[in-house]
């Protein structure tokens, strides 16, 4: 089996490029993880105020007891309900580290097993939609409020796991984004992306 010069050439043209946009988003990355670092520099600052000014700061709580911005994480601009990593990230640590204990308090371990635990409790959700399905004769409709409550602890599986690798210093968002690529990388290379003559 002999693959053609020409698919040849163009499937490593293909790799070369595939690995120039790894690399260029690893470069984004980057960036995007400066950028997020300047905001939760920025916010530290707000929360600490202005001694030449005599501004204290907005503290952790803002009016009537609610949280500030600091324990809040925003949309990407333009994108309503999209949410980089990075942000989450920073303000994953700060709330934990404001409201409950520095990350390092626990072992990786013990956030391992509270990923476990929000794990456990995405899977009571689903085994109650497949329990009700039964009872209704298996119909795949799912009522709104169980995809919400499917939706709340898929959020609380990410959140803490966002935790335990904050507590191991991996950056998440690069790590997905690396080892995804990595695969389609793996995929280019061997894939049936393009035919092979015999
Ligand atoms: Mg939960």
């Amino acid at each position: 089996m002999s693959l053609d010069p020409r698919l040849a050439a163009m499937r490593d043209v293909s790799v070369q490029l595939a690995s120039a946009e790894v690399r260029a988003e690893m470069a984004e990355e980057r960036a995007a993880k400066l950028e997020s670092e300047v905001a939760a520099l920025r916010r530290e600052l707000s929360l600490l105020g202005n001694p030449e000014t005599g501004s204290t700061g907005r503290g952790v709580q803002g009016e009537a007891g609610h949280p500030t911005d600091s324990t809040l994480v925003e949309p990407v601009s333009g994108r309503r309900d999209a949410l980089s990593f990075a942000d989450l990230r920073a303000t994953n640590v700060a709330r934990c580290e404001e409201h409950y204990h520095p990350v390092d308090a626990w072992s990786f371990s013990d956030w391992l097993t509270a990923v476990a635990g929000e794990l456990g409790e995405l899977a009571g959700v689903v085994k109650n939609i497949r329990r009700r399905a039964d009872e209704r004769g298996n119909s795949h409709a799912i009522p709104e409020t169980t995809v919400d409550h499917l939706a709340d602890e898929a959020a609380d599986v990410v959140i803490y796991l966002d935790l335990l690798c904050a507590r191991a210093d991996v950056d998440l968002g690069a790590a997905v984004r690396r080892k995804f690529n990595r695969v389609s990388i793996e995929r280019l290379k061997n894939g049936p992306l393009l035919p092979v003559s015999r």
